[in-house]
């Protein structure tokens, strides 16, 4: 049964706007970490091909001061070559920048220098070039050296940038899952609040103080009218409870609500008064209709087989009136109620009205 007065589970808007906020930044926050997570992979790649070269130079110039075969100097020359090409080719895919802006350092820097190393080297014969090969294999290093070292910052800048949203998306995964797990439970426990509110714990049926509250925005509307009103009475209940016990009292009560709510239409408003006595408001019903639904529900409670019962028939007794203009309900109940009585003490199990 839907919540019967309208009441509903409002979030306040600081919330709701909190909430949506931080959704957005941790979506934010977790692509574009993303993104520095893949351009640091990228300065790795970068920083370790530069620290190649760097060290090749190096070993290049040692080899050609062991005096080593011109074939293992070139296989050596061939190698920092193929890195350059790479270290060019990859900074140029990747889209990093390209220079130290203080030293206009550039891996066509390296490759300048390199080129005139290595021709230095394969023109000029020891000990003539000595030191211009040594001055020239040092000026390499250090550029090779500050490329690497660039790099190097640059990463490192990036890894300590998305340290921070590492912990920003820990802090924002944490801020909208307990967001959302406090929206779940404090829903949840509104619902619950709102059955146990407005709904009568043993038959499911809407309670007295819950039809207090319909019925004043039921008869607001001209629409809705007529309004017919059925009060009925399981009769002689004492005497299934005092024969068979409270329980199967409590499965009488359970198997009747059952069986008149099977019979109502959606719009019709059906309640437990008190005890044994129940209420139903038919909206747009007259006498004639109340008339017609009461004998039906009468029935189909007649008719109702309860195993616990063994064989014995439930009977219920039925006062009906129509809702008189601007009448409070206490007021129509009392004329229903006086219906039901006569209807009980003419013997039970019918349906009197009263206008
Ligand atoms: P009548 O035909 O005149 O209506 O007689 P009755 O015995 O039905 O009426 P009475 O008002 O004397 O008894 C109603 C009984 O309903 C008394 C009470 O113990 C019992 N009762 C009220 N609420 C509950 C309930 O929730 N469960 C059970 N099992 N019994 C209830
Ligand atoms: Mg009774
Ligand atoms: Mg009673």
């Amino acid at each position: 049964m839907k919540n019967p007065v309208g009441l509903k589970f409002r979030i306040s808007k600081f919330f709701l706007i909190s909430l949506i906020i931080s959704l957005v930044l941790l979506v934010i926050s977790s692509i574009y970490a993303g993104y520095l997570l893949k351009i640091s992979l990228n300065y790795s790649h970068v920083i370790n091909l530069s620290g190649k070269i760097r060290g090749d130079i190096q070993r290049f110039t040692k080899l050609y001061f062991a005096n080593v075969s011109n074939n293992k100097l070139k296989s050596t020359a061939l190698e920092i070559d193929n890195y350059i090409f790479h270290l060019k080719k990859d900074i140029n895919n990747l889209n990093l920048p390209l220079i130290d802006t203080k030293n206009f350092l550039t891996p066509l820097e390296i490759e300048k220098c390199w080129n005139t190393l290595k021709g230095e080297v394969f023109k000029c014969s020891q000990p003539y070039c000595r030191t211009q090969i040594l001055n020239l294999s040092e000026e390499c290093w250090v550029k090779a050296d500050k490329i690497t070292d660039l790099y190097q910052k640059i990463s490192q800048r990036n890894l300590r940038i998305l340290q921070f949203f590492y912990y920003l998306i820990i802090v924002l995964g944490g801020i909208v899952n307990l967001s959302l797990l406090y929206l779940l439970i404090v829903k949840n426990t509104f619902g619950k609040l709102l059955r146990k509110a407005h709904f009568d714990a043993l038959t499911g049926v809407y309670n007295r103080s819950a039809l207090c509250e319909i019925y004043p925005l039921l008869i607001k509307s001209e629409y809705l009218k007529p309004i017919g009103l059925i009060v009925f009475d399981i009769d002689n209940f004492k005497k299934i409870n005092d024969t068979y016990g409270h329980l199967v009292g409590d499965i009488v009560l359970k198997k009747v609500s059952e069986v008149v709510k099977k019979h109502l239409r959606r719009n019709d408003i059906f309640a437990r008064w008190g005890g044994e006595e129940f209420l139903i408001l038919l909206p747009q019903t007259d006498l004639e209709g109340s008339l017609k639904v009461a004998e039906k529900l009468r029935k189909a409670i007649e008719e109702l087989n309860i195993p616990e019962l063994k064989g014995r028939k439930v009977t219920a007794s039925f006062g009906i009136t129509v809702i008189k203009n601007s009448e409070t309900l206490n007021e129509a109940v009392l004329r229903a109620d006086e219906a039901l009585y006569e209807a009980k003490r003419n013997g039970k199990n019918q349906v009197k009205f009263k206008v």
